[in-house]
């Protein structure tokens, strides 16, 4: 099992995201369920974190750059 942590990317101002596990998605689509998405929070002054589906997957969420932001302005 040497599959690499998924990422997720989340906006620039997100605090709270939903996100499909990848390796639950695999096995739900094996078993007939479909319980493969998860909720996280990734407070406004974190740029990431690593976070666990609730089957124990870990999964890291990115914050991406690019929306503009009240601090810098043009
Ligand atoms: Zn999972």
């Amino acid at each position: 099992m040497s599959r690499l942590p998924q990422v997720v990317a989340v906006s620039a101002s997100a605090v709270s995201f939903t996100a499909v596990c990848a390796a639950c998605a695999d096995r739900d689509s094996a078993e007939g369920y479909s319980g493969s998405t998860f909720a996280g929070r990734l407070d406004p002054d974190l740029d990431g974190g690593t976070f666990l589906c609730r089957r124990g997957h870990p999964i890291r969420v990115e914050r991406v750059a690019g929306s503009a932001s009240a601090e810098v302005a043009a």
